[in-house]
């Protein structure tokens, strides 16, 4: 009997064993050293007690504390995440399912309550719920979205638009013209026009309205208030390949923004790509969006230092991948990591605040609550 016993422990731990190295063999980890690592800006926050004007809300989609923590190493330890004083969690479930989709957990980031997965800024029965940029608008602020993705993607557009389903892209282009947003950048010029069931051309009808209509960079930085800048018929390209376009036209809104408003503004700038890539599985191609974003946000907080009345947040509406770091070296800046899964995970992201207003902040927080606080520092 014991013997038995004995034998049937060893045959399980070494099937165990095997089952393991199969896992291993059948699942190898991906390594990835950036080329291009970066100097951190250094900044001084001002006091917490400052008159709030300016909210600049920067989401990193897909981008969970894994995500991060390999940038961190990729950049041989350092972010310009790390200027971020307050720092908490934010749990993303929607009213539908345990894991989000980026159009419910946008728009909890955005309105300030929960909704089903699949909604733009409505509630779960269809109803449309105003996003933050409404607020503003009311208080005579300027508002604006820089993204990498295309524009009726759904964070860009739980921000400018609504729609019961977020694969309605003529409805949720058509949000964008009626928004009254006044600084939008990103991809997805054919949405506009090409792509579309009717024969309209929004963009065109965007620029007889008034909007400054750019194509490219160059238009793009030459054009005043209200503009909408569509740069690619569909995402933009790859970070490597789009060299400093993003880092451009967030500071092109910046510009923008300040220079027409007395009343201030609000500002959403996505790192849109990142979830891309982690749903492929190429740690590559997103850490190198990571790390884009990460260079944005050094932009927005030496702008935002020299401003004084400037708050910053930095969030993610989900992690991607089931990511985990299982090896690689510090000094070197190299990882090697596992992906768990392509598509997204229901685990809490975290949320990081600096600058005036930053109090308001702190803990574990829903992800519709942290939306709540964000809208609640427009004023
Ligand atoms: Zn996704």
């Amino acid at each position: 009997m014991k013997y038995t016993r004995f034998l049937l422990l060893t045959l399980a731990v070494a099937s165990l064993i095997c089952s393991c190295k199969k896992d291993k063999e059948e699942n190898p980890l991906s390594y990835y050293v950036t080329p291009y690592p970066y100097d951190i800006v250094s900044v001084e926050e001002p006091p917490a007690s400052n008159e709030i004007r300016n909210v600049i809300f920067l989401i990193g989609d897909g981008m969970g504390l894994e995500q991060v923590s390999c940038a961190w190493v990729l950049n041989h330890g350092k972010l310009n995440l790390d200027n971020m004083g307050v720092v908490g969690l934010s749990r993303t479930y929607s009213l539908s399912d345990l894991i989000t989709d980026s159009a419910a957990g946008g728009t909890a980031l955005a309105v300030g309550q929960k909704t089903a997965n699949s909604h733009i800024a409505t509630d779960p029965e269809g109803n449309p719920i105003p996003s933050m940029f409404v607020k503003a608008q009311e208080l005579g602020k300027k508002t604006g979205v820089v993204v990498t993705c295309l524009m009726p993607d759904a964070t860009p557009s739980v921000f400018c638009s609504h729609s019961d389903n977020r694969y309605k892209y003529d409805e949720v282009v058509d949000g964008y013209a009626k928004s009254g947003v006044d600084f939008i950048a990103g991809g997805g010029l054919d949405y506009f026009g090409k792509k579309r069931k009717d024969a309209r051309n929004v963009a065109e009808e965007m620029a007889r309205a008034g909007y400054a209509f750019a194509q490219t960079e160059t238009e793009m930085m030459e054009a005043h208030l209200p503009i909408l800048a569509l740069l690619a018929d569909d995402n933009l390209p790859v970070s490597l390949e789009r060299g400093d376009l993003f880092r451009h036209m967030a500071a092109k809104a910046l510009a923008e923004l300040s220079a027409n408003s007395d009343n201030g503004f609000v500002l959403m700038i996505e790192g849109s790509s990142i979830d891309d890539w982690l749903h492929e599985n190429r740690i590559d191609l997103a850490m190198e969006e990571l790390l884009d974003f990460d260079r944005v946000l050094g932009d927005v907080l030496q702008w935002a230092a020299a401003d004084g009345h400037t708050l910053v947040v930095v969030t993610a509406d989900h992690a991607t991948g089931a990511l985990t770091l299982q090896d690689g070296d510090l000094a070197e800046g190299r990882i090697g990591v596992g992906f768990g899964n392509d598509s997204h995970n229901g685990i809490a992201v975290p949320y990081y605040v600096w600058g005036p207003g930053r109090n308001n902040f702190g803990g574990i927080l829903e992800n519709a609550e942290l939306g709540a606080r964000i809208t609640s520092c427009i004023r």
